[in-house]
């Protein structure tokens, strides 16, 4: 199966809101086969629809214990504070200090429609609650303060313009993307 490109900063469709998945079906099912390629090519551990062009409220992930998908995910409980240095492949080779919640409890659909729920904690956790930003329209720079942000969307502008899309050495391995 062939892999999708990554699309990066600046790209519009990592802004907007995606769409709940109306239709769990065969072209769901081909695309999250897409996604999962260009995941593992990454190398990363999550992607979420709209960083492959597709603004839907889904993401794939392996967490090590192989490819799973999360369909029309809803994060209903969070607890506690955790903070992790976290990078992001749509945002080439910057990372972060960042706070979130460190537990959580998430909930969805997989591809045949069954209901799915996890109760994730650290790691885990940010990585489910990193690719629900990304069907929200966030990026990590909007945890950023304002210097922090002048100075990354610097950064990010000349690469983009120097590289397209990947950064000086090529793709890099980055766990969030
Ligand atoms: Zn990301």
């Amino acid at each position: 199966m062939e892999s999708l490109p990554i699309r990066v900063f600046g790209d519009p469709v990592l802004k907007r809101v995606a769409e709940e998945v109306q239709d769990i079906d065969g072209t769901l099912a081909d695309l999250c086969g897409r996604m999962l390629e260009s995941m593992y090519e990454a190398p990363g551990i999550g992607l979420a629809a709209p960083q492959v062009g597709v603004s839907k409220r889904f993401f794939v992930y392996d967490y090590g214990d192989g490819p799973k998908v999360l369909i029309n995910p809803e994060i209903v409980e969070s607890e506690g504070e955790w903070e992790y240095d976290e990078g992001c492949l749509s945002v080439p080779g910057m990372s972060w200090n960042i706070v979130r919640p460190k537990m959580i409890h998430i909930i969805g659909y997989g591809l045949n429609g069954e209901e799915i729920s996890i109760e994730a904690d650290e790691l885990e956790s940010r990585l489910y609650q990193h690719e629900m930003d990304h069907l929200d329209g966030k990026l990590l720079l909007d945890y950023l303060d304002e210097e922090q942000r002048k100075e990354a969307k610097k950064i990010l502008r000349q690469m983009i313009m120097r590289q397209g899309n990947t950064g000086p050495e090529g793709p890099r391995k980055i766990q969030f993307p």
